[in-house]
């Protein structure tokens, strides 16, 4: 390995959202800088919301980036709500103040993710990040990878972190590359200011509206002035998928016609909402090859139905940064134990995540009468335990699996090139 002047391994990461700054982090948290090259000119995140489980919460919390987030998060006290979509009746109501904290040590927050963004950067040391550097391929000479530019310029790294999103580039030095497919559901999204919202959305609930082929959350993010609307719906002929594409509010209103008219004001207040059509990729059995790794969505792209997205790219950093702060003069080794460690709960999330959107979208019917007497009966809180309390860091002591070369890798090259 050919160390920095300080000794450490060079690290470079590609992709500045949460998942890259979050791995920056905790590298630089545990005495491992690096380098994050972003392709935007400058740190951005759309006007949108997120939610962050015990699992996330408790990783930021240890980066200080809570602290940074606490006047604009908002706790979920009041819950979790399913609702019919006709006529609003609740059919699950889990009341999250104190239990959540009882059960995981930490409360559920909905935030914007510009905070979020901002809060996990202020962690990471500003000269870490190089703005406008949008990579176009990674290979490998030797132990060594190479970052080529779309600039022109080039740059060599003894461990290159693919946080590059559901269209990594980094991905097709790791496995054949493969354009991500259309999941044949789009979102609209919108940010209601507060003032605009009816009294039902601005409690601190995160409320999901669901019926035949569609659903419909909402709930209060930025300090409670504005509430975060995301609706699902089939794509039908749409394929856009840019956080800048948009709607018109009447489209959105069409996709929701006989549902309870309560939505109605609320839908009326989105303004100019996005709209987005959902990609999907089947899991990964590998995603790390030689000096090379990827991590958050360009490693496990996930539908948000569990709201387990960014969640799984910040508990992906954090082990990471302590695999290779363990192993830090085998980064390959090091690489290879941090995958091992994290591929079976991310792969059993993309998978229930899929799986979500069948049961939330069923037609009226016996299936839907199943399901809503299971919603009744059920506890997320504690059937999905095993999401919440995991607490990522810990884990990271379990032992090891050794991987072996699976049927997506591609075959061990010297010096390889793709787009
Ligand atoms: C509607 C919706 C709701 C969601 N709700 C939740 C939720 O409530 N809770 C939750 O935990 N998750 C949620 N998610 C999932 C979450 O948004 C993603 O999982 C998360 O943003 C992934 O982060 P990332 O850093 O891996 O990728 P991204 O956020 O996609 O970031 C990738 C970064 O890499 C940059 N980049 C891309 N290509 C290159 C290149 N070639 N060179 C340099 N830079 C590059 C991009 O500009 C970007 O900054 C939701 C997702 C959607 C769509």
């Amino acid at each position: 390995m050919v160390a920095s002047s300080a000794g450490t391994p060079r690290i470079a990461i590609i992709g500045g959202g949460i998942g890259g700054l979050a791995a920056a982090a905790f590298l630089q948290r545990a005495g491992l800088p690096s380098t994050i090259h972003e392709q935007a000119p400058r740190l951005t995140e759309v006007g949108a919301g997120l939610v962050l489980a015990p699992n996330a919460v408790r990783l930021l919390r240890r980066l200080g980036a809570m602290e940074r987030l606490d006047e604009h998060a908002v706790p979920l006290d009041i819950g979790w709500e399913f609702r019919r979509w006709e006529d609003g009746r609740v059919l699950s109501a889990e009341n999250l103040a104190g239990s959540c904290e009882r059960l995981y040590g930490e409360r559920t927050y909905a935030v914007h993710r510009a905070h979020l963004l901002t809060a996990i950067a202020s962690t990471v040391p500003p000269d870490a990040l190089h703005l406008g550097k949008r990579c176009t391929s990674v290979t490998m000479r030797g132990d060594t990878a190479v970052l080529a530019f779309a600039d022109g310029t080039s740059t060599e790294a003894d461990v290159a972190i693919g946080a590059d999103g559901v269209h990594s580039t980094v991905r097709g030095a790791i496995v054949e590359p493969t354009p991500a497919t259309y999941s044949g559901i789009c979102a609209f999204r919108a940010l209601v200011p507060a003032a605009r919202a009816p009294a039902f959305a601005r409690r601190r609930a995160q409320t999901l509206w669901i019926g035949p082929d569609h659903h419909l959350v909402h709930y209060p993010v930025a300090g409670e002035t504005a509430i975060n609307l995301v609706a699902f719906a089939p794509a039908r002929d749409y394929t856009t998928e840019s956080w800048s594409a948009t709607a018109t509010v009447e489209e959105f209103l069409a996709e929701f016609t006989g549902w309870d008219p309560r939505l109605r004001e609320l839908i009326h207040g989105a303004g100019t909402p996005g709209r987005w059509a959902l990609l999907d990729r089947e899991p990964l059995q590998h995603w790390s090859h030689g000096p090379i790794t990827l991590l958050g969505d360009a490693a496990h792209p996930m539908f948000p139905f569990f709201a387990q997205g960014a969640a799984q790219s910040i508990e992906d950093a954090a082990v990471l940064a302590r695999c290779l702060a363990h192993d830090v003069r085998v980064p390959e080794r090091a690489l290879r134990r941090y995958e091992s460690l994290r591929i079976d709960r991310t792969t059993r999330l993309q998978k229930i995540s899929h799986a979500r959107a069948h049961l939330n979208h069923l037609p009226d019917g016996p299936e839907q009468q199943a399901r809503d007497a299971s919603l009744a009966d059920e506890d997320p809180l504690i059937a999905n335990g095993w999401i919440y309390a995991h607490d990522a860091e810990a884990n990271e002591t379990a032992t090891p699996v050794s991987p072996s070369v699976g049927s997506n890798m591609r075959p061990a090259m010297t010096t390889r090139r793709y787009r």
